[in-house]
């Protein structure tokens, strides 16, 4: 096929002349989803602790001009508030805000033995850190009365029992935080969501592997362990798919939806298991 064949074919940009910023956004699903918004014609900030990762996915994206890297511990006000503007003054705006960066901490679920300094870094890189993200991106469109805040909850948004208590805490904290602050920027025309992924092979994921059963293939070991067939026969669950209904919140196809909390686990959350 010739280029101009395969440029007639291939799909129309979805975020042609869109600004965003991904918290989190140098590996794992976040590169998914900024590699998906370059694709679809998006300038993006990656906002990242992982400086290296980050300057090089953005070199990998063809430099400067279109992305940018800032380092950004999301945790702390200042280095949001300094990746929004940068973004906003590299990039004259910003239109998508993907509250990304996420962590799970200790993996010990005993409430007696908690460690509560643990504890608060969940909640300050889970919870606080999109707090943070919702803060500064609401500065920069209400007064362009427009844009798209997404942030990642997970199936332990709503159900109990697949994580640490401090992330299903803070998951569910997400939901309720995309609600409330989509009721007050419904009326500035911004809209807020969020989305929720099943188990992706990611770093933050591969750890729950259990040790000393690790092969060689450790995607393969992965799905095993997760049971991704489970949920829908003969699909694993990648970082891409989760990339891709961001992709769907961000771009204007969604331009009524908002306070919504899309699952993108096949049916895990929903689905009586005695079925399958
Ligand atoms: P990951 O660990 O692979 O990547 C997380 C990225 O966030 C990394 O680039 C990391 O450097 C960055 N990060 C970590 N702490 C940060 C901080 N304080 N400030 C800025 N950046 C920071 O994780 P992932 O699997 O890609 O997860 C992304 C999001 O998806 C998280 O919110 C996670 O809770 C959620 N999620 C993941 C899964 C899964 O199975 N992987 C499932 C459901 C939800």
């Amino acid at each position: 096929m010739s280029a101009a064949a395969a440029a007639a074919s291939s799909p129309a940009p979805r975020l042609e002349s869109k600004v965003a910023l991904v918290t989190g956004g140098a590996s794992g699903i976040g590169e998914a989803i900024v590699r998906l918004f370059r694709e679809h014609g998006a300038k993006v900030c990656i906002a990242d602790i992982q400086d290296e990762a980050g300057q090089k996915l953005r070199d990998s994206l063809g430099g400067d001009q279109d992305v940018l890297f800032v380092h950004c511990d999301v945790s702390v006000e200042e280095d949001v508030a300094r990746a929004v503007d940068a973004t906003a003054e590299k990039f004259g705006t910003l239109d998508i805000m993907v509250n990304n960066a996420g962590f799970t901490g200790q993996k010990i679920t005993d409430i007696r033995n908690i460690d509560f300094s643990e504890v608060r870094k969940v909640i300050n890189i889970n919870l606080v850190g999109v707090f943070h993200g919702m803060k500064h991106a609401a500065r920069i469109m209400i007064p362009n009365k427009k844009g798209s805040i997404i942030s990642l909850g997970s199936v332990s948004s709503v159900i109990g029992g697949l994580g640490p208590h401090s992330y299903t805490a803070t998951k569910h904290a997400v939901v309720g935080l995309t609600k409330n602050v989509a009721g007050e920027l419904g009326k500035h025309g911004i809209r807020v969501n969020c989305v929720s992924p099943y188990a992706v092979p990611t770093a933050l994921s591969m750890p729950y592997l259990p040790q000393g059963e690790r092969k060689d293939d450790a995607l393969k070991d992965f799905f095993a362990f997760v049971g991704g067939e489970a949920n829908l026969k003969g699909v694993d669950l990648l970082p891409k798919d989760v990339a891709q209904a961001v992709l769907y919140l961000a771009s204007d196809e969604a331009r009524y939806i908002s306070a919504l909390n899309l699952m993108v686990d096949g049916g895990f959350t929903s689905v009586n298991h005695n079925l399958r």
